[in-house]
């Protein structure tokens, strides 16, 4: 049976507007009640649940520069989505048109010049990989199925962000299509204020296609996760701030209130990475070293799990720490994650 207009319901896409678009159209335009309509407009967060009037997956510049005229045309509310990670769920709306940039996978790697040219759809582990097969990285989120645009435009802390800054610290030009439908390549000579707004500005100022990084040579890294009961919360907490100001720039610390991803429960959990020599840190130096008497003196219920050197080539550094550094077979535990656990030096594991 051929779905309606009505059928489609409210905030609808005039179908002259739509076959319209359609026909130079050359990525996949979805609409509700039809096929893939349904796993289109799904977001990260499960619990976001919204319906657009349509999903236009955009497969060139042309496609985004079509898909922004209807919606400007027809006055519909836009979503642009990169990564689909937004926890609130900005990547989508009800009865709008959802700007997906899945398809911009593109990822062009200098290894001369040590920079990164990225499509706006690109996720951090898509973009590891690749830079990582030429010794190189650039800092980007602490999980690596996060966007690489998304995380960008609102300023990106994350991994190696104590040595090389912020993501956008490390951006140094973008080509965005804004609603006027013009392309624009901005860089720090080029347009600076809309490379500024784009420095953390969050969305909202262009379409970014695609963004040119800076990338620094990263080897093997040592990261992990200590995941604590959730009733111990205030003290991991006091623990985790007096731990900050010992980090040495090669050292990230976070703290986060999780579902554990094994049992299932809430906890605390430390999530930490050295990126720096791995004999410096695997000798508790910086961070452990001052941090180990605490942390031994410690009897907290407490699951460690094993902090792993990472080698860069071919496993990528940051899969390995967001994933929490769980033990594979590519990846030998190293004594650091003694430093890090809370029993005492020398004495049984629990
Ligand atoms: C589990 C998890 C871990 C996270 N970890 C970190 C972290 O370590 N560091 C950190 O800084 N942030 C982190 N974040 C926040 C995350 O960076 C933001 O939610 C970001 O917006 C996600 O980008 P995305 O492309 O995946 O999102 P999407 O949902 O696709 O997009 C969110 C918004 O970003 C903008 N946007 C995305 N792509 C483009 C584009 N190509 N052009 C123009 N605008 C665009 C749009 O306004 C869009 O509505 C995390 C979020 C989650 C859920």
């Amino acid at each position: 049976m051929e779905t309606t207009e009505a059928d489609r319901g409210p905030g609808t896409v005039r179908e002259e507007a739509f076959a319209a678009l359609r026909a130079g159209f050359s990525g996949e335009l979805l609409r509700p009640g039809d096929d893939g309509y349904d796993r289109a407009r799904r977001v990260w967060n499960g619990n976001v649940d919204r319906r657009p009037a349509l999903v236009a997956r955009c497969a060139d510049v042309a496609d985004v520069q079509r898909a922004l005229g209807l919606a400007v045309d027809q006055g519909l509310v836009l979503s642009v989505r990169g990564g689909g990670h937004s926890a609130p769920g900005y990547g989508t709306n009800d009865g709008g048109l959802v700007l997906d940039l899945s398809s911009f996978k593109e990822v062009t790697v200098d290894p001369v010049a040590r920079t990164a040219r990225v499509g706006g759809g690109v996720l951090w582990r898509e973009l590891d990989a690749r830079t990582q097969a030429a010794g190189l990285a650039t800092t980007g989120g602490t999980v690596s199925n996060t966007g690489v645009a998304g995380l960008t435009l609102g300023g990106g802390v994350g991994w190696l962000m104590g040595k090389h800054g912020l993501a956008v610290d490390n951006l140094l030009s973008a080509e965005v299509v804004t609603a006027d439908g013009a392309v624009h390549h901005v860089d720090r000579e080029r347009e600076p204020d809309l490379f500024w707004a784009l420095r953390g500005g969050c969305g909202n100022f262009g379409v970014v296609t695609s963004l040119e990084y800076r990338l620094h040579p990263v080897g093997e890294v040592l990261g992990g996760m200590v995941v604590h009961s959730l009733d111990r919360a205030a003290e991991v907490l006091r623990f985790y701030r007096d731990l900050c100001p010992t980090l040495p720039d090669e050292a990230e610390a976070y703290c986060g209130l999780l579902t554990d991803p094994q049992a299932g429960v809430p906890v605390i959990a430390l999530l930490l990475g050295y990126n720096g020599a791995v004999e410096e840190g695997e000798a508790s130096s910086g961070p452990r070293a001052s941090s180990a008497a605490r942390w031994s003196t410690w009897s907290l219920p407490c699951r460690t799990w094993p902090v792993s050197r990472c080698s860069t080539s071919p496993t990528p550094s940051r899969a390995c720490t967001a994933t929490g550094a769980r033990p594979s077979p590519r990846r030998s535990t190293t004594t650091w994650s003694t430093s890090w656990s809370t029993r005492p030096p020398g004495s049984p594991p629990r």
